[in-house]
């Protein structure tokens, strides 16, 4: 006996429509971040959730340019980014959106996510960095740099290498010194560094401590973490860097030292809302945590989580500013419009 051709048909469609159920999630991840342990990371949440996680990358500027070109139509769930000036950009030209978790509240401190307008908050700091002196052992006495503000003072006249003024993690810096300071005080300061100045502006932070080492600075302006992975580099020509060079935090017997986030949000055309959401919830995890910091020598945002970074121990436990990072971002047109009047280029 055949069975009527219309109940075969709904059959198949039963069963295709099964099939499509069936279908693993996948969560499309625009990501500023790409080091290896991620690999680890992304593996261990699919492994748990059965989500997979499929990675786009860009750098921060480019991901923020793509989710304002691709509209409504991004396929976009979760974005990493790598600044809090980025993340509060983002969040201002409306990319993402607000998140209620109880999880992410209690494990990620107020003043390391976006602020919380009653549906939570639009997004969380994952691990910190602290942008911090570096100087040359033999040119400089450590306690004429412990302070940002010194950096500015004639006596270092001459000496001081940095990136872009513009670069976000400049702009961040500045834009926190902007709440400590103040509006005048800032601008002062901003046209003494550009007084002080090696040399014109110019590379990535890597640079700023291989011109350090080599004499051609004598005190720059660097993230820990590029500095980490000189400490733990095994190449000679880096031991030779590390020789040279020492660390300090700025500011510990004051506001402390600048700290700056790599973050996540959730975008605001998210297909898979609830599985982004798990996501970011995963990435607090004692065990993410660990990999998502350690990864790019940070410190993972939640208190409780101890790394054992052999570089992150050497630099030690310091005192970090408290301001809140939003408004670090907040700050960063009125930054622009002063380095524009000071000339930093
Ligand atoms: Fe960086």
């Amino acid at each position: 006996m055949s069975l009527p051709r219309t109940l075969v048909a709904v059959t198949l469609a039963a069963l295709l429509n099964g099939a499509a159920l069936a279908q693993p999630l996948t969560l499309n991840l625009y990501s500023a971040r790409h080091y290896q342990t991620d690999e680890a990371l992304y593996e261990n949440f699919t492994k748990a959730t059965g989500i997979k996680i499929n990675r786009v990358d860009a750098d921060d500027a480019g991901i923020l340019a793509r989710l304002a070109t691709e509209g409504s139509s991004s396929p976009a769930d979760v974005i990493l980014l790598v600044d809090a000036a980025r993340l509060w950009r983002a969040e201002v030209d409306g990319l993402f959106q607000p998140v209620k978790s109880p999880t992410l509240e209690s494990r990620i401190p107020p003043q390391l996510r976006g602020k919380d307008t009653g549906q939570g908050s639009q997004w969380f700091g994952l691990s910190t960095r602290a942008r911090v002196v570096v100087y040359n052992k033999a040119a400089v006495k450590r306690e004429d740099v412990d302070t940002y503000e010194e950096l500015a003072e004639p006596k270092n006249k001459g000496r001081l290498c940095t990136r872009s003024g513009s670069h976000p993690y400049n702009l961040s810096l500045f834009g926190a010194m902007h709440e400590h300071l103040g509006p005048a005080a800032t601008e002062i300061w901003l046209k003494g560094l550009v007084a002080n100045m090696a040399r014109t502006p110019k590379g990535g932070d890597s640079d700023q401590i291989r011109a350090v080492a080599s004499g051609e600075c004598a005190v720059a302006l660097v993230n820990t973490y590029y500095l980490a992975r000189v400490m733990r580099s095994d190449k000679p020509e880096d031991k030779a860097v590390m020789d040279k060079v020492a660390v300090v935090f700025p500011n510990q017997s004051t506001y402390g030292t600048h700290v700056n986030i790599a973050g996540a949000a959730v975008a605001r055309h998210a297909k898979n809302r609830d599985a982004a959401r798990q996501f970011l919830e995963y990435l607090v995890s004692e065990q993410a945590q660990v990999y998502f910091a350690d990864g790019n020598n940070e410190w993972p945002v939640v208190a409780s989580v101890k790394v054992a970074n052999p570089a992150l121990q050497a630099l030690g436990p310091f005192k970090s500013e408290t301001i809140s990072v939003s408004m670090v971002g907040m700050n960063q047109v009125k930054i622009q419009q002063m380095l524009d009047r000071v000339g930093y280029k």
